[in-house]
């Protein structure tokens, strides 16, 4: 079979493949404090239970939180352990949950997605599909997302499982995590009970454009504070009422105005306020802090502490309480002088002759959550453009190339160079 002949079958394998993942709707709920969020995860996550155990994987586990593992013994020595891990989960920002893929030829001009609802997607919008005039490319019909943020990665990791199993080639022990609520603060990877994913490293495919790579991201706290005042009717207020509402403008106040998302770029960090709820008797006022820096988020921190301090010697009366919980680390600072993760993705690219695009990510990602918790996991492309969005998008060559990349993983890290 000629390297083009192969290459259709694996396109054709891949597409098909995401089809019946995406079929299955499966958006998180931020609004639902279980985990996961929704039915749709289960489904996703009983599917793709079913068909590791027809792939004859070891030590598959489906655990109360619809997080799926699963192993696939060594077929050599000495090789690293190398995990993958990818969200079942797509996100809801607003648009429907159903997802109804096509697959188009895009040739540069304005496409329309979907005739009865008069969607088109604007060549002149997006110049980001221009490096991709003349590909077969996966869209939603405009409705929805198109979910390859993660389902993409879902299929790449299966598609390579099966490909394994199938051909046997020289690999090491494979571990995969299938994760729910990614979307809605990595709570699925921070579930993931690592006995069951004894890795060296990992690795997530949950970026966009070819040539991504993320091993930075944000270190990131989720800030509370809680304010409690003190009531009075206003006709007897004076030197009794102490009105939580100015409290929380004090406390907001104290921070500097140009040290927030809206104003910093590139590898600044931040302090966000986003959300506010006050009343007459109490108010919660909530921020993210993020920081590349772990001693940055330390910073931030301190400067938290430092206003909260001001803000009760301004209203000795109320009642302040603050609490500060880590959310995920930086991907860098769990690799310390360990860059075997990295080596072996740099050397992945070069065999199939990408240029790496190393961003620092101003977010996190699933691998964020595993790195905060000792298992250095960076990030790779999956293929997909515009994710979050109506005009999410997967052109049919890039997905190929993130499923390329993965199996060439896999090779070099059992010592194989093709
Ligand atoms: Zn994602």
């Amino acid at each position: 079979m000629s390297e083009k002949e192969m290459a259709g079958e694996i396109s054709d394998r891949l597409v098909a493949r995401f089809r019946r993942y995406v079929a299955v709707t499966s958006q998180s709920d931020a609004a639902v404090a279980d985990v996961p969020s929704t039915a749709g995860q289960w489904d996703m996550a009983r599917l793709l239970e079913g068909e590791l155990r027809a792939l004859g994987l070891a030590d598959i586990a489906l655990d109360e939180h619809a997080v799926l593992t699963a192993r696939l013994p060594a077929t050599v020595e000495g090789a690293p352990r190398l995990g993958f891990c990818a969200h079942m989960d797509t996100v809801d920002v607003g648009l429907s949950p159903e997802i109804h893929p096509q697959l188009l030829r895009y040739e540069g001009k304005d496409l329309c997605l979907n005739a009865e609802r008069d969607i088109w997607l604007r060549a002149a919008e997006h110049p980001e599909l221009a490096r991709h005039v003349g590909e077969e490319i996966i869209f939603g019909d405009g409705t929805s997302v198109l979910g390859a943020d993660n389902k993409a990665a879902v299929t790449t990791v299966m598609e390579l499982l099966a490909a394994l199993v199938r051909e046997k080639p020289a690999h090491g022990e494979i571990f995969v995590a299938f994760v729910p609520d990614e979307e809605i603060g990595l709570r699925g990877s921070k579930l993931l009970k690592l006995e069951r994913f004894p890795v060296d490293f990992a690795y997530t495919i949950d970026s966009c454009e070819v040539g991504e790579f993320v091993y930075e991201t944000f270190n990131a706290a989720q800030v509370t504070l809680s304010i409690a005042g003190v009531t009075a009717h206003p006709m007897s207020a004076k030197g009794v009422l102490v009105n939580p509402v100015l409290v929380a403008a004090d406390f907001i106040g104290r921070f500097d105005p140009s040290d927030t998302p809206e104003c910093t770029e590139g590898r600044e960090g931040y302090c966000w306020v986003n959300h506010i709820a006050a009343g007459p008797a109490e108010a919660v006022v909530k921020m993210s802090l993020r920081d590349f820096a772990a001693a940055g988020l330390a910073r931030r921190k301190a400067l938290v502490a430092a206003a909260v301090k001001a803000t009760q010697e301004a209203f000795p009366r109320a009642r302040l309480a603050l609490k500060i919980e880590d959310a995920y680390g930086n991907i860098a600072d769990a690799l310390g002088n360990d860059r075997r993760c990295v080596d072996l993705l740099e050397r992945a690219f070069a065999a199939l002759g990408i240029a790496p695009d190393v961003i620092a990510m101003r977010g996190g990602t699933d691998g964020s959550a595993l790195s905060a918790r000792g298992v250095p996991t960076p990030n790779y492309f999956t293929g997909g453009l515009n994710f979050h969005s109506r005009f999410e998008c997967l052109p049919v060559p890039s997905f190929v190339q993130a499923y390329r990349l993965s199996e060439r993983l896999v090779a070099l890290a059992a010592g194989r160079t093709a």
